[in-house]
Formats: structure tokens, sequence, C-alpha cells
């Protein structure tokens, strides 16, 4: 019998009542491993009652008592950074050391958001007007709710409650229902830090309890991080209810290898950034750009020897370089991707769907795939595959390389591999991506930079996390006073002047 999962509410673990579970999947076994309850619309309203009543008290908490839970956090992250990782390699399928990285990366944001008694200082001006004096201020939003994907089970939802939290919001987090165990467990080790009850709740489900939370007068605000089409309903619906909203969307990430470039620097970038998680990265490179039939021969006579030697297997075993995908539903669409992509005229170099590795009995695994002459019209080039497949262009010059980059619909992460400074700058300046990486294959910004793509990677204004997410999770006063009191030479009916 599989082991039954339960919400985090009001600091307690509650059992689902609504008798609607989903099956948390081992996906390299294709075994059940749990059952998750998906809340009704009643339990998910219990959570927003319960992140309600918490919020004024721990609103009035000063910023460094709040950060103060946040240290002892760290340091139980820490301590408990291997049976973390475990938790997201069962329900994920990640390789352990990548599933360490996924803890890491969501550990730093807790790192910068302990600065928050430094972040949340405001702004002072004497003497505005005679005797008058302005200052500004950053104070919380209320209640605000977080929906994460299944790809970063830690590091995504870290993206938000942290900085959420120090801020002195509550929080309600609506994880994957594919895998809910990593953020039951942050939540009880933020309770183990000290957190008060209430102030970070997890409430497992699906479409109901996101409804719910979105229709919810309690919600303050939303951050979702998933697929495109559900961040862009998701944003339209919070924005209409007059909440604040980031809704970060898909991708379809680039890399222009210019003739310049450091051929084997760039392959080696290329085999961990389009092959690493299985290609299940909103950041992974999916599309290299060749620059010059010249490098686009060299660089795949580089990459095939290296994708066919790509180790795939359970992400437990140490050897293993690629775990398998998320679900049997999503690699039979990866593999309709591979088969479409032959259909278009694509040429298959490496054909991913012959790779079986001696576990793969339920595992759901599949070896990488390279493309070479990939179109722009192609399903395969236009379409999020968000598997182990790279697509090849060849592009006669950087003008057009940059050109078809732009027109892409999604403008999440970009990179360029070249040894020429004016080359690297026309690019960062002129490419329509929210993060640019050159000669780095993944820009993932660091905690206290910002994360946000542009186009349909992101709907909202506001990128998460850094300095942006302290703007995203506060909502600024400005207050003006007189002192010593009194308005001495009588009424004024104009706007006031200096
Ligand atoms: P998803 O959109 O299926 O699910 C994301 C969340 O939304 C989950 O919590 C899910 O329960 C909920 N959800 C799904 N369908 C819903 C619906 N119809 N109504 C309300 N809620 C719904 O995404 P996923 O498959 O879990 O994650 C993969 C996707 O996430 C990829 O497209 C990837 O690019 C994207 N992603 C983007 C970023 C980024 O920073 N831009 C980061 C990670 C993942």
């Amino acid at each position: 019998m599989a082991n039954t999962l339960y919400h985090f509410i009001n600091g307690l673990r509650v059992e689902g009542r609504s008798e609607r579970f989903g099956e948390v999947v081992d996906p390299a076994t294709g075994q059940s491993i749990a059952r998750v309850p998906l809340a009704s619309a009643k339990e998910t309203a219990s959570a927003v009652e319960a992140a309600a009543a918490a919020f004024p008290s721990w609103r009035d908490t000063p910023p460094m008592r709040r950060a103060r839970v946040l240290f002892r956090f760290i340091e139980l992250l820490n301590e408990n950074m291997n049976e973390l990782a475990q938790l997201i390699t069962a329900e994920h399928g990640k390789v352990l050391n990548d599933a360490i990285g996924d803890v890491t990366r969501g550990m730093e944001i807790v790192e910068f958001a302990c600065g928050a008694p430094h972040l949340l200082k405001g702004h002072f001006s004497e003497n505005v007007g005679t005797d008058v004096d302005s200052h500004s201020i950053r104070q919380p939003l209320g209640v605000c709710v977080g929906i994460t994907p299944f790809n970063f089970p830690a590091m995504v939802p870290m993206w938000m409650f942290p900085l959420a939290i120090v801020c002195g919001n509550t929080f309600i987090l609506k994880p994957s229902e594919k895998v809910p165990s990593t953020a039951l467990r942050l939540a009880e080790l933020m309770h183990q830090a000290g957190l008060p009850a209430g102030v970070l709740n997890v409430v497992n489900g699906d479409q109901e309890a996101v409804c719910t939370l979105l229709e919810n007068p309690g919600v303050a605000a939303v951050s979702f991080v998933g697929s495109t089409p559900v961040a862009e309903r998701i944003y339209r619906t919070a924005t209409s209810k007059n909440k604040r909203a980031q809704a970060l969307g898909g991708a379809k990430n680039h890399m222009v290898i210019m003739p310049d470039a450091d051929l084997d620097g760039a392959v080696n970038a290329l085999m961990g950034a389009a092959y690493g998680a299985a290609g299940e990265r909103c950041m992974a490179i999916s599309v290299a750009v060749a620059v010059g039939d010249k490098t686009a021969d060299a660089l795949i006579e580089r990459l095939m020897p290296r994708v066919r030697a790509i180790k795939v297997g359970p992400g437990t075993d140490s050897e293993v370089e690629m775990g398998p995908l998320i679900t049997g539903e999503h690699l039979a669409r990866v593999k309709d991707y591979v088969a479409c992509g032959v259909e278009e005229g694509a040429k298959l170099l490496v054909d991913g769907r012959d790779v079986k590795p001696a576990e793969s009995a339920g595992g759901f695994f599949l070896g990488g795939s390279l493309f070479d002459r990939v179109a722009p019209t192609m399903r395969i080039y236009r379409e999020e595959i968000f598997g182990p497949v790279l697509c090849v262009v060849r592009a006669p010059n950087f003008a057009s390389a940059l050109e078809l980059i732009n027109a892409h619909e999604f403008g999440n992460g970009s990179s360029i591999f070249t040894r020429d400074g004016d080359t690297a700058r026309a690019f960062s300046s002129q490419v329509q991506a929210g993060m640019v990486g050159i000669n780095v294959p993944i820009p993932v910004p660091m905690s206290y930079h910002s994360f946000g793509g542009w186009k349909r990677s992101l709907f909202g204004d506001v990128h998460m996390h850094g300095p942006e997410g302290i703007r995203f999770y506060t909502k600024l006063k400005t207050i003006t006073s007189r002192w010593p009191t009194g308005l001495r030479n009588g009424a004024d009916f104009h706007m006031p002047t200096l």
C-alpha cells in the first residue's frame, strides 16, 4: 500500500478529506510510491484562513527576527541535504548530484533573504518643504500564493516563499502534484527553524486548488512557474481579480556558436545544457545555432559520439548522467516530437528512442536525440519539447542567428559562444531574452540578481528573487510629515508646492 501524503496547514500535517488523490510515481521504475491528496475548495480555503490569521503578528515581527528563522532554516537545509536530494530523485528522477544542486540553488535565495533588514530599508528625505520630511517604506502584501512545476521541486518553491515570508507576508505553496514531498519537507523544516504556525502552508492539489486560490479575495498575490498556456491563464485570472501576479512560462533557449568559438568548450557546455536533467529545465539549451556550415559540421562531428555515449539510468546510480523523464505520458510526447522532426525533414543524427538501459523495465527512460538541419518552420523548433532533444539550426551569419532568436515566441534564456568581444556585446545588447550567457550555457542569475524571461516566457513585469523579488512581495508607502505640527498660514486650496 503506497504511503499517503497530507497537506501542511497552520503548522500541522492535515489529512486530505476530498477523497481525491493523485499518484506519485518513481519515474525510474514506473511504480507508485505515494498517494497525494488533491485538496477540495474547502480545504484550500482553510489554508487561506490560516495564512490570513497568521499575517498580523508576522507582519509586525521585526525583519531581523524574521531573518533569524531563515538563518536556522539554512542550517537545517544543510543537515538534511541528502534526505532532500533523495526525495527529489525518487519523485522527479534527476541524478542525485543534480538534486543537490536543486536544493543548493534554492538555499542561495534563502541566504539572500537573510539580508531582509537591509533590503527592506526605505528612503528618507529631510525638509522636502519647510519643516516637512518624507520617507518611503515597503510593506508586505498579506497572503501570497506560489504554484510550482515538477522540474525543480526545491529550487522553484524557494524562489518564492523565503522572500515572501521574510518581507512579512504569509504564504500558501501549491507544489506540483507529481513531486509533492519536497515541498512538505521544506515547510516542516521552516517550522523546525521556528516559523510560527500559519505563516507557511502547503496545499497539495490540482486545478481545483489553484482555481480556489485565484478566486479567493483573501489572496493578495500569486507567483506561478510552469508551462506557458497555464501561466498565461493564471496571470490573466489573478490580475482580473486585482491580485498582483507574476507567471513564468515555457522556453526554447538558443545557443549561438560563432566560427571563432572554443568548439570543445562549446560542446561540453551543450552536453550539460541540453541533456542535463533529461532536458527538463526551463533554462535547458534546446537549439544550437551554428554560424556557418564549417562550424556546424565541426560541432556535429564532436557532438554525435558524446550524445550516443550519455549514460542513461536511475538517478540514484552515481555513474548515471541522465535520469528518466517525469511520466510515461511525457515520454510518449517527447518520442512523438522525435518522430515529428523526422517527418518534417530534419536530419536525425542520434535517435534517443533506441536507448534502453537495463533497468528500463517500467522506467520512463529515453536517450539523447540530436537533429541537424532543423528549420524554423518545424514544430520541433517552434515548440517546447522539454526533453533530451537538441536541434541544430544552421545560420549563415551572426545577424541571421540573432534575427532567428528574436523571432521566436519564447525569450527565457539565450547564450553565445565566441572569442570576439564586439559580437558578444552586440548579442547581449540586442537579443530579446531575459537572461543572457556569454560563453556560459545556462545563465541562471544568482539569488541576488533576478530571474525571468521575456516575451511568452513571462507574464507580468516583475522577475523572481533578487531585488525584483523584494519589490514583488512588498508595496510602497510614502509618508510626508510636518514637525512641528500646525498649518500656520491658513488653508491652501491649490496643490502643495514648495
Ligand atoms: P504545468 O504548467 O503543467 O504545471 C505547473 C503547476 O500548475 C503545477 O503546480 C500544476 O498542478 C498546475 N497546473 C497545471 N495545469 C493547471 C491548470 N489547468 N490550471 C491550474 N493549475 C494548473 O508545468 P509542469 O509540467 O509542472 O512544468 C514544466 C513547465 O514549466 C515547462 O513548460 C517549463 O518550461 C516550465 N518552467 C518554467 C520555468 C521558468 O522559470 N520560466 C521554470 C521551471 C519550469
